[in-house]
C-alpha cells in the first residue's frame, strides 16, 4: 500500500469522505488516506493527526513527498485535539483502531468542542462495533452509512455517521442496522464465525467452576439474535 494504491479497506474509507471535504484524520500513521485524496482532489485540506512520534513523522515526510505542505496539515497531538476552529473540519475519519478507543477519541472530542462543526464521521472500528455504534446514537448520531468488506482474511467493518437522532435497538445495533438488512456474504460468514465462537465460550464457561451464568444467559440471547438473523 502507498498513497498511490491504497488497501481497499482504505479505499472504502474514502470513498465516504464527500467530495472537496475539509478532512482530519486522525490516527493518520504514514497520511495515506489524506495525501491519496488530495492527490485525486477529492478534498480540499486535510489534517493529519497522530499521537505517536514515528507515525507523526512518516505522515510529515508523505507530505513532503508530494509537496502538499500547503494543503495538508500534520499534528502530534491526541485524538481530535489535533484540530483547531481554523481548519473548519467538516469530515473526520478515524480508521484502524478498536472501537473502545475510537470511542473515547470521540468522547474526549465531543467535550472538548471539537466536533462542533464536524457534520460526517467515518469510522473503521477494528473491534468492538457494537459498543461504539451504542455511544454514537447515544451522542446525537445516526448511522448514515454501513459497509462491511473482507481484505486478507480479515473483515471490516466502516460506519458512516451523521448529527441525527435515532432509536436503533440493541440487537440493530448489534450488527449494523443497514449491515444486517443488506446481510451481504461477509455478513454472513462473519456471523456464522461468530455463533461457533459464542458457543464455545459458553462450553468453556459451563466447565469452570464458577460458570458465569448472567455472561452465559447474554451469549445465548445473542447467539438467539445471530440464529434469527442468519435463517
Ligand atoms: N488510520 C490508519 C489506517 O487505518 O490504516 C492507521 C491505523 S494505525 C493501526 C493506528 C494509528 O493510530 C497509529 O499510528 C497510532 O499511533 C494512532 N493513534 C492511536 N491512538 C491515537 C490517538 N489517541 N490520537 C491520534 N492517533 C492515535
Amino acid at each position: 500500500m502507498n498513497e498511490h494504491a491504497l488497501s481497499d479497506r482504505l479505499s472504502c474509507v474514502g470513498s465516504f469522505v464527500p467530495d472537496q471535504a475539509r478532512l482530519a484524520d486522525i490516527g493518520s500513521d504514514h497520511a495515506y488516506l489524506p495525501v491519496a485524496l488530495m492527490l485525486q482532489n477529492k478534498i480540499s485540506y486535510a489534517v493529519a493527526g497522530e499521537v505517536v512520534e514515528g507515525p507523526y513523522t512518516s505522515a510529515h515526510k508523505q507530505v513532503q513527498k508530494n509537496h502538499l505542505e500547503d494543503k495538508i496539515t500534520v499534528r502530534l497531538a491526541d485524538g481530535l485535539a489535533a484540530i483547531t476552529p481554523e481548519d473548519q473540519i467538516d469530515t473526520v475519519v478515524i480508521a484502524g483502531m478498536g472501537g473502545p478507543l475510537i470511542r473515547s477519541i470521540l468522547a474526549d472530542g465531543l467535550a472538548n468542542h471539537h466536533l462542533s462543526g464536524v457534520n460526517r464521521l467515518i469510522l473503521q472500528p477494528n473491534v468492538g462495533e457494537w459498543p461504539l455504534r451504542i455511544w454514537l446514537q447515544e451522542n446525537g448520531y445516526q448511522i448514515i452509512d454501513e459497509t462491511l468488506l473482507s481484505e486478507n482474511e480479515k473483515q471490516y467493518e466502516i460506519i458512516v455517521a451523521e448529527p441525527g437522532v435515532s432509536t436503533y435497538s440493541l440487537k440493530q445495533l448489534f450488527f449494523g442496522p443497514l449491515l444486517m438488512q443488506e446481510k451481504n456474504a461477509v455478513f454472513l460468514k462473519k456471523w456464522q464465525h461468530e455463533r461457533q465462537q459464542k458457543l464455545r465460550v459458553i462450553e468453556s464457561l459451563q466447565k469452570a467452576k464458577d460458570p458465569q451464568e448472567q455472561k452465559i444467559a447474554q451469549l445465548k440471547e445473542q447467539i438467539g439474535w445471530i440464529e434469527e438473523v442468519l435463517s
